[in-house]
């Protein structure tokens, strides 16, 4: 399976050309994501907030459920890559007339698309359009089911990086809802790829996978423990549209043993920062006096999310590009011959 995703996602020369998954990418990749980042961040800033390396290519975003973050911060990296972007409203599409998803798909292909931008609440979508519905089509995951959601994993991964000059040394505590986030499970593989030194899952022991322990997490059921020490300090929602009420007693009883607090904050390293991929609920997971409070980072998260996304698009087009052109080289070589 790790081999499958290190197929899908790279070129056989070893350049991005599907990002799905943070699992199966080596290191080098997601250095030169977050390094490419770096470029992209004051680009926003400029007057002219657009570069042209994806001009002519057409992205079409394609959100099968709700987002705000995600997908308004990928249609602005996109454009401000200078691409055409094409919203697709599932809910207005032809697939609520009955058409296929795979027939939806390769009519947009067929529209000359370059890129698909896909949230799915399937486990597995983006995986399997890439490798069944159109290969030709740069997939990107903007989240799919309780599976993964890796660019918020690489937005996570510069904010860390930014804050803290690196992964060494690094103790990062995940807290809350593990067992449904495809937040966490990105956010683990990028954090062990990228090597911090502890990763740690804190919550209910209804809300941590069974396992888990074997990717290389430790599991903590009390906050203050899972938090003590720790750098970096990640709430996550509860995601309750994937919940049986029974894994929950209440969202005060939530708040009352893993809700962040001023209080609950001092056992962290005196320098821990917040994060939280959002949306946040507040006095559910977190108190707004934390929220936006000196230690939260969370806004800076969905402005380096931009980059991060630009980042991505922009190396799996140029990977594609290659693979083009590689591919043109050896059919003209065997043409001469
Ligand atoms: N926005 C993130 C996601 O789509 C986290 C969340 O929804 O809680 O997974």
């Amino acid at each position: 399976m790790n081999d499958d995703y290190a197929t899908l996602q790279l070129t056989e020369d070893g350049q991005l050309r599907n990002f799905i998954s943070i699992r199966g990418l080596p290191k080098s990749i997601l250095e030169q994501i977050l390094d490419t980042a770096a470029s992209f961040v004051d680009v926003g800033g400029r007057d002219i907030k657009n570069v042209p390396l994806l001009r002519g290519k057409t992205v079409v975003n394609l959100f099968f459920e709700p987002s705000t973050r995600t997908r308004s911060t990928f249609e602005l990296a996109a454009k401000r890559l200078s691409a055409d972007v094409l919203n697709i409203d599932i809910a207005r599409s032809a697939t609520s007339k009955g058409e296929s998803l795979m027939d939806m798909l390769r009519n947009l292909e067929a529209m000359a698309s370059d890129m698909f931008v896909v949230r799915h609440a399937d486990s597995g979508a983006p995986h399997y359009i890439a490798r069944h519905a159109t290969p030709n089509v740069a997939i990107i995951n903007a989240g799919d089911g309780r599976h993964a959601h890796p660019t918020q994993a690489m937005l996570d991964m510069y904010t860390i990086r930014h804050y803290k000059g690196g992964f060494e040394g690094l103790t990062v505590a995940i807290v809350g809802d593990i067992l449904h986030s495809r937040v966490a499970r990105s956010q683990i593989y990028a954090l062990r790829t990228l090597g911090a030194k502890e990763i740690r899952v804190v919550g209910p022991k209804t809300l941590i996978p069974t396992a888990i322990e074997s990717m290389g997490v430790n599991v903590f059921t009390h906050l203050e423990e899972g938090i003590k020490d720790a750098d970096v300090i990640i709430a996550l929602r509860l995601q309750k549209e994937r919940m049986d009420s029974a894994l929950l007693p209440s969202e005060s009883e939530f708040f009352d043993q893993y809700g962040l607090t001023n209080e609950r904050l001092k056992v962290a390293h005196p320098e821990a920062i917040v994060m939280h991929p959002g949306p946040i609920n507040r006095g559910v997971e977190i108190a707004s006096e934390v929220a936006d409070g000196p230690r939260a980072v969370i806004l800076h998260q969905v402005t380096f999310g931009i980059a991060v996304r630009m980042a991505v698009m922009s190396m799996s087009m140029g990977g594609r590009e290659a693979e083009r052109n590689a591919a043109r080289r050896q059919q003209e070589a065997q043409h001469v011959r």
